[in-house]
């Protein structure tokens, strides 16, 4: 049995979505720059596809950027508000993305910016108390916390944030890539000013995603060179990526309760399994009772044949992902798992689910598990 439980990481893209993008491929080859009729059909798509996403989100087609990833859309936000606006402050947590972490400290070494990082809890939670602390003592700040963490699957509480931002007058960004496509996201209601979204997190392909900005906000780009997304992102268009990407979710946001029900389902049951069949098992950060309903991390004891459970898990015919150094083979804790009350030496690993997933796939990956334990 083949079994993927990795869709943090990435998810297989749609059928539907394929088929799109394949007829695309097929008949439209247009620049979208381009005045006569082959780049018109192919700017109709584009802005067809801009009106679908905005729609879903409740934003306005003009707040959506379309970008190769959102590793360019978080980045895109840090070089606008750090380069453009002059931004000194940067307040984040440890926990973030690496597309996150990453740019910042490169800004901070470069001595633009001082990074600082929102207390965290034992299981991950933000401390708001401190996040609004942080707001109150530094000028000239800027606040960016994921919607969700991919690893631990923790959710922020981002009407809040949101409001604690406007209130205090910061702007504030948030990395959306592992909720967009999985809630009902309403962005007329959340007074967040810039969110990342990445398509292959959703069913849809990898090489795209967008920048939502809200309309209030003006920001230089991140590339330059032709006039492309409204002069916010040069490069011809990935046409085929933008068109599957909408395809994506436009599905996403037809199935939502249904998938909800389905994987959340999923995710009580292998919990439960687990729970019953792993002796001493532990639930890190909110994966166990609250948080993303596709993410269950988990610390497994420690045995000897655990050192090598991804690949053996691997061998087996089942993919998850670690983020401990014994599961994954590696000598690497993941930033992520690092910043918790979490035993280290444990092997951890963190199960990912999508809607294609069965209840068949959990009950054959307990079985394999307890046999390589
Ligand atoms: N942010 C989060 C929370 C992610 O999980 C990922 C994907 O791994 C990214 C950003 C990066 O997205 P992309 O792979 O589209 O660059």
């Amino acid at each position: 049995m083949d079994i993927y439980f990795d869709n943090a990481a990435t998810t297989p893209i749609d059928k539907d979505v394929i088929e799109l993008m394949h007829s695309t491929l097929m008949d439209k080859f247009g620049n979208p720059s381009s005045i006569h009729r082959y780049g018109r059909e192919a700017k109709v798509l584009i802005e067809n596809s801009r009106k679908t996403i905005a729609e879903i989100l409740k934003a306005s087609p003009s707040e959506i950027f379309f970008t190769s990833c959102g590793t360019e859309a978080n980045n895109t936000v840090l070089y606008a508000v750090i380069n453009g606006l002059g931004v000194k402050n940067i307040i984040t947590s440890t926990i973030e993305h690496h597309a996150i972490t990453h740019t910042l400290a490169m800004f901070e070494k470069s001595g633009l910016i001082k990074v600082h990082n929102t207390k965290l809890n034992d299981r991950g939670q933000v401390d708001i108390n401190h996040l609004e602390e942080l707001i109150e003592t530094y000028d000239n700040s800027f606040v960016t916390l994921m919607h969700a963490n991919n690893e631990i699957g923790n959710l922020l509480p981002i009407k809040d944030v949101s409001e604690l931002c406007a209130e205090h007058n910061v702007l504030f960004h948030s990395d959306m890539v592992q909720t967009i496509g999985k809630y009902d996201i309403n962005l007329n209601n959340i007074k967040v000013d810039f969110v990342s979204s990445s398509a292959h997190k959703f069913h849809g392909p990898k090489g795209v995603g967008f920048l939502y900005i809200n309309g209030k906000n003006k920001i230089e780009p991140l590339i330059y060179g032709g006039g492309q997304e409204r002069n916010m992102r040069a490069g011809t268009e990935n046409l085929y990526g933008i068109v599957g990407m909408a395809k994506a979710m436009e599905i996403a946001a037809m199935n939502m309760e249904h998938n909800q029900n389905h994987i959340m389902g999923l995710k009580s049951y292998a919990i439960a399994q687990l729970k019953e069949n792993v002796e001493n098992i532990q639930f890190n950060g909110d994966s166990e009772n609250k948080g993303l309903y596709t993410i269950i991390n988990c610390s497994l004891p420690k045995t000897e044949k655990s050192e090598m459970l991804l690949y053996n898990l691997d061998i087996e015919g089942i993919a998850v992902s670690g983020g401990s150094a014994c599961a994954s083979g590696s000598t690497n804790v993941s930033h992520v798992i690092n910043a918790l009350n979490v035993n280290k030496d444990k092997p951890t690993i963190r199960l990912s689910f999508s809607k294609y997933n069965t209840f068949e796939e959990a009950d054959f990956f307990i079985n394999m598990l307890k046999k390589l334990l």
